[in-house]
């Protein structure tokens, strides 16, 4: 556990070392009183090759860390960290997403179908488990309100809720572009859930039903992508 404890921390150093190095962007999003900051993934990986490859295998847990070392750094409070250009190995159909891809950074393309209403949302529930007092957070992006299923003391159910996080959200259905379809194949499509600055009214005003877009994030679900960043395509058409 403390071995657990200080190789966090030493990431945690580390990405406000890269941040260090960061100051134009980041001073730029504190001037536009802005919580984002958009992260080129080259800038990333010219720093650190292993942070960037962590972004790629593990984006949840490395996406926490960066925030956490801006938190740190005093600068911006519950800052959100954006990417841009990804790897173009990252990219895939939706029609060939598989388990592979579960809990991974990817890109997808497509046109937006269907766009559900902006809402406040619960989407980390917080409990503790009775046994030992740990605190384990649940990610909440299906409609079920989930629970934790067990604890790392071996307890199963029963936990106590603490808190819940509440932000505005959203949903997407993305279909594949027909032009990247070849021929008789059916065009696939992908739940896309958004949140916070993802789903601010100058945001919402690009991902209307017909809108092109790309989006970067990690996928919960084979049908079910927790989106981190949304990319515009100019039409093609
Ligand atoms: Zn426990």
């Amino acid at each position: 556990m403390a071995a657990e404890k200080r190789e966090m921390e030493e990431r945690i150093a580390e990405a406000k070392r890269f941040f260090d190095t960061y100051k134009k962007e980041i001073g730029k999003s504190i001037r536009e009183d802005r919580k984002v900051i958009i992260v080129d993934f080259n800038d990333l990986s010219s720093f650190s090759h292993q942070l960037a490859e962590e972004v790629i295998s593990g984006p949840e847990e490395i996406l926490q860390i960066l925030e956490s070392a801006l938190d740190d750094l005093g600068l911006i409070k519950n800052a959100r960290v954006r990417f841009i250009n990804i790897p173009g190995a990252q990219k895939s159909k939706i029609g060939h997403i598989r388990s592979k891809h579960l809990n991974k950074f990817i890109l997808i393309e497509g046109i937006v179908r269907q766009a559900s209403d902006v809402r406040p949302q619960v989407v980390n529930a917080k409990f503790e488990c009775p046994t030992c007092g740990t605190i384990i957070s649940v990610l909440q992006i299906e409609k079920k309100f989930r629970e934790p299923s067990r604890c790392s003391c071996g307890r199963r159910g029963q936990f106590t809720l603490k808190t819940k996080e509440m932000v505005d959200a959203q949903r997407l259905v993305i279909e594949e572009s027909p032009e990247s379809l070849s021929g008789g194949e059916q065009p696939r499509r992908l739940n896309v859930f958004l949140q916070e600055d993802l789903v601010e009214p100058k945001m919402e005003e690009k991902t209307t039903p017909g809108s092109r877009v790309e989006v970067i994030g990690v996928l919960k679900e084979v049908s079910l992508f927790h989106c981190k960043q949304v990319l515009f395509q100019p039409d093609l058409t």
